[in-house]
């Protein structure tokens, strides 16, 4: 029900009301009048007969009373019926009377038997009587009218009663004709009084529905509403002043949507609601601003990466996503993160990145979008949604987020461009990592060989040690030093003698595993750390190299080779040393001892070896 229905409803009931409360209190008051006039005229009509018989009887001509009776009736038309009755007393006296005198009904026999006045009402919808009976009682007015004179009765008693029937219908006939009057009165006054409210309500229920539109669009971020209204005055001015404040929401929510959508060119929100909007955007500046802002003073690509994985968790609430850095040159695949079970990626995919096809097209694959999309994954029942983001010519990223849940993939499907604006904030940082890393790596390798060099050694091996003690593990050190080499030089020249040192650095990157190291110590000495090698397996990398150093042959021009021998000396972390600094110094004089022994051999550290040392 609309406010205008409601109010017109609620003046009829009330005018209604009013209407029938004043019609109920007339017709009752009517009701009372009627009938006590009718009594009153009863009563006297009553007296008139009373005083009539009394005169017939007084001038003895009581046989004419029948006349006098009908000419009462006669000449009131509203009187229905006029009798005498007789009390027992008279009709001892002077017999029954007429037939018409005798008691009709209980009210004549109650009458003479009490001596007490009796009227009543007989109702119905056609008619309304009144029916009166007044005793007749003996008296004494002087000389002239004793009743005791004729009648043998004491003073007071009951000689007969005066019946009478009045009909008082058109009474209540002109009674009824008032009240319709007055209800078509009332209803002329409710027609006119809803005309006039309706007449002067209704623009300021328009208005008021028309606010209401307006204020509903607002809400949901729309302000293009127009306000109007035929009202004049105050309603005018009012519907004015909101347009112009309307109109003022309106630009600024729409200039403040589009200069925050220049700091984030990707549509993180998709609302219609400028206000919804601007706060959603501006909460996702400040947070990432505040994420720039850390990474910024991140020391390393590794620390930055975690700093992602760490949004996607708590932010992004991601709970089943693996983050994987793509070498774009040698297209290769390393997990860097993965938060529970295995990755749903085949295995050949970290071997051949562009297997993977979210890095293969440069395009977000989603599970929903095709049934099997991606060829390389073995993701059973799970969904997924794989994000490639390219870092630079040289790396990439790829975020492989997995879900059991359908709802859950289009929710964060909904997720990916906000995720994106993490991924471009963090570009530019992630590259200048990498870039200190790259002059940093060169900083720490032998530019001939490539291979770690001794500044290297000194800022990590610390670092590597106390790792290794941490982790209770082992390094198996060993110096190798090429015989004679000097002659080398001498003989055939520097350049050769810089080809034999680059055959050294790639014997050495063939012979070891990823998690050993292999340093150039200095001009023809280069140092191996073996991981976790346990004696035999020590030696036995020690004479491969060993060996293959022998079999080396180097083309020296005139038809001639060249072929040479190397010494090598072994000392074991942390079994010869408790530092790796000492192992290194042991390795050493277990060198010194091949090369005084001979040279062209491999000889383990033992601790007596240290005594002679002076030697050296
Ligand atoms: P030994 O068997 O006792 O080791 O005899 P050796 O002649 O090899 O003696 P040593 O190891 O002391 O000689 C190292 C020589 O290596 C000295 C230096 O001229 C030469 N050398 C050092 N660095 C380079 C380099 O980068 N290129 C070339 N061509 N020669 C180098
Ligand atoms: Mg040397
Ligand atoms: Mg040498």
């Amino acid at each position: 029900m609309t406010t205008k229905s409601k109010l017109l409803f609620i003046v009829t009931i009330m005018l209604l009301a009013l209407g029938m409360a004043t019609i109920v209190n007339v017709s009752l008051n009517f009701r009372d009048y009627s009938i006590k006039s009718a009594v009153e005229k009863s009563t006297m009509t009553a007296a008139i007969v009373k005083d009539g018989l009394t005169s017939h009887m007084v001038n003895g001509i009581m046989d004419k009373r029948q006349y006098f009776l009908n000419q009462i009736s006669n000449n009131h038309s509203d009187v229905k019926a006029l009798w005498i009755v007789r009390a027992d007393n008279v009709i001892k006296q002077y017999g029954p009377g007429f037939n018409s005198e005798t008691i009709r009904d209980s009210i004549d026999a109650k009458v003479l038997s009490s001596g007490t006045m009796i009227q009543k009402i007989n109702e119905n919808a056609d008619n309304i009587t009144l029916r009166v009976s007044i005793p007749y009682k003996a008296t004494n007015f002087g000389t002239e009218v004793n009743c005791l004179q004729c009648h043998d009765v004491a003073m007071g008693e009951t000689l007969g009663a005066i019946s009478m029937e009045f009909d008082i219908t058109s009474m209540r006939n002109s009674g009824m004709v008032t009240i319709f009057k007055i209800l078509a009165i009332n209803i002329i006054f409710i027609i006119i009084v809803l005309l006039l409210i309706n007449y002067y309500v209704t623009p300021y229920m328009k208005l008021f529905t028309n606010m209401q539109e307006g204020i509903t669009k607002a809400y949901s971020g729309d302000f293009s509403h127009e306000f109007k209204t035929t009202v004049s005055g105050d309603g005018k001015n009012i519907v004015s002043q909101m347009n112009t404040l309307f109109r003022k929401m309106q630009d600024t929510f729409g200039d403040i949507k589009y200069n925050l959508s220049t700091f984030i060119p990707q549509g993180c929100v998709s609302s219609t609601d400028p206000l919804y909007e601007a706060k959603t955007i501006i909460g996702e500046l400040s947070d990432i601003y505040k994420f720039k802002k850390t990474i910024e003073l991140d020391a390393s690509k590794d620390i930055v990466y975690q700093r992602i994985v760490d949004v996607l968790k708590n932010k992004y609430k991601l709970y089943h996503f693996a983050f994987y850095e793509v070498d774009v040159n040698q297209s290769k695949r390393k997990l860097f993160y993965i938060s529970q079970g295995e990755s749903i990626c085949n295995a050949e995919v970290n071997e051949e990145a562009s297997m993977c096809r979210a890095y293969r097209t440069n395009t977000d694959v989603i599970s929903t979008e095709f049934i099997g999309l991606c060829q390389t994954c073995d993701a059973g029942q799970l969904d997924y949604i794989c994000i490639p983001f390219n870092i630079n010519d040289e790396h990439a990223i790829i975020i492989s987020i997995t879900s059991r849940n359908k709802n859950e993939i289009s929710k964060i499907n909904t997720h990916i461009p906000s995720i994106k604006n993490y991924l471009e904030a963090a570009k530019p940082v992630i590259e200048s990592r990498i870039l200190m890393d790259k002059l940093r790596d060169t900083s720490l390798r032998d530019g001939m060989t490539g291979l770690y060099n001794r500044r290297f050694l000194e800022e990590f091996i610390d670092k590597v040690m106390h790792q290794a003690k941490r982790e209770k593990e082992t390094y198996s050190v060993l110096m190798l030093d090429v015989d004679f080499f000097k002659s080398v030089n001498d003989t055939y020249g520097h350049d050769v003698g810089d080809i034999v040192i680059v055959a050294i650095g790639n014997l050495l990157k063939d012979a070891i595993r990823e998690s050993d190291l292999a340093i150039r110590y200095g001009g023809e000495e280069f140092i191996v750390m073996l991981h976790n090698a346990d004696e035999k397996g020590t030696m036995k990398v020690a004479q491969d190299i060993h060996t293959r150093f022998s079999q080396l042959t180097f083309d020296v021009g005139n038809g001639e080779v060249l072929q040479k021998t190397i010494s090598i000396g072994i000392a074991k972390f942390p079994q010869d040393g408790d530092t790796i600094w000492k192992c290194i110094k042991h390795a050493d004089t277990a060198l010194y001892v091949a090369k005084t022994t001979g040279r062209n051999k491999i000889v383990k550290y033992k601790p007596e070896m240290s005594e002679s040392e002076g030697i050296r």
